[in-house]
């Protein structure tokens, strides 16, 4: 239908009008189909080629399109350009589960995505957060065994809490996350409800050249809910698309939702000193420390015009970093660097770039070139440089200083070079003991001796209760009569 309310004829993909919406050619009415109707092969080969492959993780989603505007003044620290005074930005964010398939429940328990693409008037500036300050692990080499243990079994393709248990007690390292991903975050009431963290500490430099390390919080103006276990449980049979739903249609009814974007600064010559690694993804710097400041406020307002055009084919990035940002020696955020764009050629294509939702704002002017499904035609004129015929040259002088750190030394695989306070269930017991009240202290045994009472072995349940007992005894001790039947 046009948008004025008539029919138009339906066409070929080549926009040539077709016959008919319901009848293949055949020889006599009951008669063969023939292989000359093209508009049916059009059809059916279309249709068999409908899907991407769906993401590994993150791939049960949804997404909307806003704006960001700046509220406070952080130029002191960073240079980027959509950071600055009364700027506003563009936007797009996607939200996610992680370990379900596209078709699964939004409201199993698990952490959410909250990717966040600015277009920025130098490119895309991409945060690939999750609705958690923190993070299961922190080298990236055991990202993939992690995200296994998460999925479905090799033989029953069932998925496993006894896997699930196995790994997080094997990595002690999980205990500060599984702690949150237990606790009423777990399950978020919607994606409006919940904050965002960028969760990697990153780097931020100034129009002077000084650098600043910096943690993001995106938080809700909507308030934090949460779901119960019995009520995310009732909803994913009632509803397993809930929170995809009530995004778009919040949006649709004109209730933006709002959050409002805060960064803790840490000067640049606190990291060598500071009491733990402030580059260690499984820990967040108490706010104590680093107070929140005030960035600016982000609204979605404007939902896909097509889902699989603008959610399922975009694509985040952390490696995405604009001029006056750059990464941290936080490993996991490094190997996330390569991770993100080598998973969009496989999924989408090496021009995923080019499509809507990716496409840049600003003037993209780069050397790669030709590739399946391409589309925008080169603009260098030279297709190499240097060249002589006036394609484009980088601007070193303006763009060219590193946003780096000075790292040297021998290779080696080791862990961070240990500190006084690295100790991996510190701030999972400060979070049970300081931040919890009793009343969530309860629901949390609860989520974690019912998650245990369902098919883990012996092995894995005594070292789960030594685990809980490491983050606090008493929290240990109360998982242990729960799981115990007491
Ligand atoms: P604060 O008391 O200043 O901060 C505690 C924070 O905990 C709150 O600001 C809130 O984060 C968050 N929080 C509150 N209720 C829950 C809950 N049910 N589940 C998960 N998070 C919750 O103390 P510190 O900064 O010293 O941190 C103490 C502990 O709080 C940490 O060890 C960590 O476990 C947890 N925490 C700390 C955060 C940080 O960045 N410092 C962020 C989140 C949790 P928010 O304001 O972001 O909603």
């Amino acid at each position: 239908m046009s948008h004025h309310g008539t029919f138009d004829h339906t066409t070929t993909n080549a926009g040539i009008p077709v016959e008919s919406d319901e009848h293949s050619l055949t020889v006599s009415a009951d008669g063969p189909i023939l292989m000359q109707d093209a508009y049916l092969i059009e059809k059916m080969a279309q249709f068999n080629r409908e899907r991407v492959p769906e993401r590994v993780v993150h791939a049960k989603g949804g997404g909307a399109y806003g704006t960001f505007e700046v509220t406070a003044d952080v130029s002191d620290f960073t240079k980027a350009d959509l950071f600055q005074p009364g700027r506003r930005t563009e936007m797009l964010a996607r939200f996610s589960t992680v370990a379900g398939e596209q078709g699964s429940p939004d409201t199993w328990r698990d952490p959410r995505g909250f990717a966040l693409k600015f277009y920025t008037a130098q490119g895309n500036y991409d945060l690939v957060g999750n609705n958690t300050p923190v993070f299961f692990v922190r080298d990236p080499l055991k990202f993939q065994d992690f995200i296994r243990s998460q999925k479905r079994r090799p033989d029953s393709g069932l998925r496993d809490h006894d896997m699930q248990w196995d790994f997080w007690t094997l990595s002690p390292e999980s205990a500060h996350m599984v702690t949150w991903l237990m606790g009423d975050r777990g399950i978020p009431r919607n994606w409006r409800h919940m904050n965002g963290y960028g969760s990697h500490t990153y780097l931020w430099v100034n129009g002077g050249g000084e650098k600043f390390w910096v943690k993001y919080h995106v938080k809700t103006d909507q308030g934090i809910e949460y779901l119960t276990q019995e009520e995310a449980d009732r909803l994913a049979g009632e509803n397993a698309d809930a929170h995809r739903q009530d995004l778009f249609e919040a949006i649709a009814r004109r209730e933006a939702p709002t959050w409002t974007m805060y960064v803790q600064v840490m000067p640049f010559d606190d990291a060598p000193d500071y009491r733990f690694n402030p580059f260690d993804l499984t820990k967040v710097w108490p706010h104590g420390d680093y107070p929140l400041i005030e960035v600016g406020r982000m609204r979605l307002d404007r939902n896909p015009e097509d889902f699989f055009v603008h959610i399922e084919q975009s694509a985040f990035e952390p490696s995405n970093l604009v001029p006056g940002i750059g990464p941290s020696p936080d490993k996991m955020l490094l190997g996330r660097l390569f991770s993100y764009p080598d998973t969009h050629r496989y999924r989408i294509g090496p021009n995923y770039t080019q499509l809507p939702p990716n496409r840049p704002h600003s003037p993209v002017r780069s050397y790669s070139k030709d590739g399946p499904m391409r589309y925008e035609p080169a603009r260098t004129g030279a297709v190499y440089a240097p060249n002589s015929y006036g394609g484009p040259a980088a601007d070193t002088a303006r763009f060219g200083e590193p946003a780096g750190w000075h790292a040297a030394g021998e290779m080696v695989r080791q862990a961070y070079t240990p500190r006084a306070q690295d100790d991996d269930f510190g701030q999972a017991g400060t979070m049970v003991r300081e931040v919890l009240d009793d009343a969530q202290r309860g629901r949390l045994v609860g989520n974690i001796a019912g998650h245990l009472g369902d098919g883990v072995s012996r092995p894995v349940l005594e070292r789960a209760l030594r685990y809980w007992r490491n983050v606090d005894k008493d929290l240990g001790d109360r998982v242990a009569t729960a799981v115990n039947g007491g």
